[in-house]
């Protein structure tokens, strides 16, 4: 119902806005798409999240709704909780986070109270690989909760735990927010669990994005030692976009309290839907090789871009992400990544641990494998893709070279189709 073409519907209705989403999917297959937060969600997950379930209201939780006609919602919305809670071996599972941020933020109001006196919030700095709603402070989080920050090691920029802990005694948050929006590693939970447990502080885990890794038994996971676990559900975990909280028996309550009426409305149950295909989908063998293949092009990746001459922040990659310094290819982050999207590979400027420069203009570039590799590609075409990263970065004045690795991206993309797209290629023409 998606791919090749526009629907049909909408073509008839929109003709303007169906014109625009066959762009868009004609840009998302032929691109090489190494931004790590994304995926290429199934087509049985975006059937489910089209569907008429967008129209029905259901305030409240299963059998405990203020609107009447949920005899198929609450059974839907309960298939979703249980596969969660199986996947990810939770005791309890939130499926209604709207988002990533609005479930952090949720997380927040469960973890501390309304009248507790330490609002406190210790968590990795953005500029070193956290996300915003980790208590920045242009972030809400940071306006209802009172921020602190741990940081990475200067020289290795591993994470340093016997640091962390020392931030902690001295902090004595309420809660210790540990996983990252940028860091390349393997990120240590029961170390986390062990410094959270000493200080009396209570442990959030965001998973965001390696939810899907988690799943897959390709990254160590929080389950055991968090207290509370929120997560997207679109990056690796490849679902419609969409929220997840995770929590101990004894959090849920408040997690739920939290999420509604706390924080949000009625949920969207045309993407709890989806959720749930795409947590029957995570529970498959086929997904643990995606989640363990995920990792092994990721490495290939950081291996390439090393062979190629460039400076990869601590020197590889665990997980699915690679975080490389541009400055070292003779282009700032924001020059790297304008010349590699030029050229067919998609990907953002980003910090690097105590960058020079300033955020607007980093020196970094972060990219990663989640989506090629659910295209099916393997080691060997990373060491193509690192190559092609470094022609692009260092070339990036020499329009003609940009189009010649444009070309072959385009090629090796119509070799590998992407998921979501099963109906055949766009129309190559579009991009043009
Ligand atoms: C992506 C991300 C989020 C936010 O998710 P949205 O769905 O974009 O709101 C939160 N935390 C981390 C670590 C993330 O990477």
């Amino acid at each position: 119902m998606t791919s090749p073409n526009p629907p049909a519907y909408v073509a008839s209705v929109d003709p303007d806005l169906a014109a625009l989403i066959a762009k868009e999917e004609a840009r998302q297959f032929y691109t090489a798409k190494l931004i790590p937060s994304e995926n290429y969600a199934s087509n049985a997950v975006m059937e489910a999240t089209g569907t008429v379930l967008t129209n029905k209201y259901s305030e409240g939780y299963p059998r405990k709704r203020y609107y009447e006609g949920q005899q198929f919602i609450d059974p839907i919305e309960e298939l979703a909780i249980g596969r969660a809670k199986a996947l990810f071996g939770a005791d309890h599972a939130n499926v209604q986070p709207y988002s990533g941020s609005p479930a952090n933020l949720a997380a927040y109001a469960a973890l501390i109270k309304k009248k507790s006196e330490n609002k406190r919030i210790l968590a990795l700095s953005l500029s070193e690989g956290g996300h915003l709603t980790h208590g920045h402070k242009v972030s809400v989080t940071s306006r209802f909760f009172e921020a602190h920050h741990y940081s990475v090691d200067r020289d290795t920029h591993l994470l340093d735990y016997d640091a962390i802990r020392e931030r902690a005694l001295e902090v004595q948050p309420a809660v210790i927010v540990c996983g990252a929006t940028c860091y390349p590693r393997s990120i240590d939970f029961a170390r986390f669990g062990a410094i959270a447990q000493e200080v009396g502080a209570k442990l959030m885990a965001d998973i965001a994005h390696i939810a899907g890794l988690v799943a897959g038994g390709a990254h160590p996971s929080p389950v055991p030692y968090a207290d509370v676990v929120t997560t997207t559900t679109h990056k690796t975990l490849r679902g419609p976009r969409g929220g997840l909280i995770l929590s101990t028996a004894k959090m849920a309550r408040s997690v739920d309290r939290a999420v509604f009426p706390g924080m949000q409305g009625g949920p969207h149950n045309n993407v709890i839907a989806g959720l749930a295909v795409a947590l029957a989908e995570a529970a498959t063998p086929a997904f643990r090789d995606y989640a363990q293949q995920t990792v092994r092009n990721s490495r290939a990746l950081a291996d390439a871009l090393l062979a190629g001459g460039a400076r990869v922040i601590t020197g590889g990659s665990d997980n699915h992400l690679v975080l490389f310094d541009a400055t070292s290819l003779g282009a700032t982050g924001k020059e790297g990544a304008v010349a590699m999207d030029l050229a067919g590979l998609e990907a953002n400027a980003n910090t690097v641990p105590f960058d020079p420069r300033s955020p607007m203009d980093p020196s970094g570039v972060r990219i990663g494998t989640p989506a090629l590799t659910s295209r099916g590609l393997s080691e060997a075409h990373m060491t193509l893709v690192g190559q092609w990263i470094c022609d692009a970065v260092r070339g990036r004045d020499d329009a003609a070279e940009l189009r010649r690795i444009r070309e072959q991206v385009r090629d090796l993309m119509a070799a590998y189709p992407a998921p979501g797209f099963e109906g055949g290629a766009p129309d190559r023409t579009l991009l043009d």
